[in-house]
């Protein structure tokens, strides 16, 4: 199998395979790239069906985070690890020790953090052996559940999107579509009927949209609608991939911002959006609040400054949106030369 010349292997610096027999773990820690500083990524702890699919998603995602931690201005590199292994059968606290030494062993150059499959108890148990772990709980001294700010972030990117679409700065009146009532998904209901939006939120778990809809009042629609909804603005906060050959044509929104990772299920939608006129935020750059949150945390700046600093992500994406029209590019695409410029690609 070909890795260093391989599209997901882009310019990776390094990538560490762990086979510890003692307590069976079989992880991959990747280091996309140092150069604004030590890579920081979440720990997956997956069953992946195959090695290679291990491999793929361990170096796409520490290469997103390379270009996340480069447009929300901390200074970190990318990077990943995963664990491959059923969370429900296989996690121990022997496994997450010995995956903490692993760690330790890159001397500071690679920080983790929860990921799908892991939880900030699972931080606190790696902590016993390395420190290089972030994201942590306030009662282990770290600066809590990042999802406010992840919420605060996508907030700042439907305002940027709202004012490049409809020439306004104000949220007042405006219809958000919100796929999702989880952690963030919640946070962000509140936020928009703050700032006067009207909130329709659909959900698969019923808990969740009757607690959003307790706390904010907001409209509810079945998940399958939820592309369709009369709207302004479409924020995605369950899962990846959903703006697509088959979503695309349904939405009446002008502007796309939310918290889901990789939204784009293929880099050709990001254009496919820009050609229907709908102005996209990055998904990379709009749920970059929780970053800044554990940012602070590592170095630890003032917790009372991540909010500030976290507004600034409407700044960036009003740079993006003027590069991409200056240079005739999707928003994306804009996003990702500008990530490169600031980390030397
Ligand atoms: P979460 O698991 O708390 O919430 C996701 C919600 O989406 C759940 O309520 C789930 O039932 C719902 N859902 C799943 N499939 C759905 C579907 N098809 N239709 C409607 N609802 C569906 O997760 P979260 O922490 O709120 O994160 C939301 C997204 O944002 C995830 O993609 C996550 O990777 C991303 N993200 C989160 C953070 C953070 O700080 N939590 C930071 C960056 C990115």
């Amino acid at each position: 199998m070909a890795i260093f010349d391989s599209a997901e292997f882009d310019e990776h610096e390094q990538a560490l395979f762990v086979n510890d027999r003692s307590v069976g773990l079989r992880a991959i820690i990747a280091i996309h790239n140092t150069n604004l500083g030590p890579a920081l990524g979440g720990c997956r702890m997956w069953p992946y069906a195959s090695e290679a699919e291990a491999i793929r998603d361990v170096l796409r995602l520490s290469r997103g985070m390379t270009y996340k931690a480069a447009m929300v201005n901390v200074e970190l590199g990318g990077g990943k690890s995963v664990i491959i292994a059923d969370a429900h059968k296989d996690k121990s606290p022997e496994l997450l020790h010995a995956m903490g030494r692993w760690i330790d062993s890159l001397g500071g150059r690679y920080i983790t953090g929860e990921d799908i499959g892991t939880n900030p108890f699972d931080m606190a148990e790696i902590k016993k052996e390395t420190k290089c772990v972030s994201c942590l709980r306030e009662e282990d001294g770290g600066y809590g559940d990042p999802a406010p700010m992840t919420a605060l972030g996508v907030l700042q990117a439907i305002s940027a999107g709202v004012e490049k679409a409809f020439d306004t700065t104000s949220l007042e009146g405006m219809r958000v579509a919100v796929q999702g009532a989880g952690n963030v998904g919640h946070r962000l209901c509140g936020l928009l009927t703050d700032a006067g939006a009207k909130v329709t939120v659909c959900d698969v778990f019923e808990e969740n949209l009757e607690r959003t809809v307790k706390a904010y009042g907001t409209d509810t629609v079945a998940p399958d609608d939820i592309f369709s909804v009369d709207a302004d603005v479409f924020a995605p906060c369950a899962m990846g991939a959903v703006i697509d050959d088959q979503t695309i044509p349904q939405l009446k929104t002008k502007v796309v911002a939310g918290a889901a990772n990789n939204q784009l299920a293929e880099d050709r939608h990001g254009q496919m959006l820009a050609d229907r006129g709908i102005v996209y935020l990055p998904d990379y750059v709009a749920n970059g609040g929780g970053l800044i949150s554990c940012a602070a945390e590592w170095y630890r700046h003032d917790k009372a400054q991540v909010e500030a600093n976290v507004r600034k992500i409407r700044e960036t994406c009003v740079e993006i949106l003027s590069y991409a029209d200056q240079h005739g590019l999707p928003s994306h695409e804009a996003s990702d030369r500008i990530a490169e410029q600031r980390f030397g690609a």
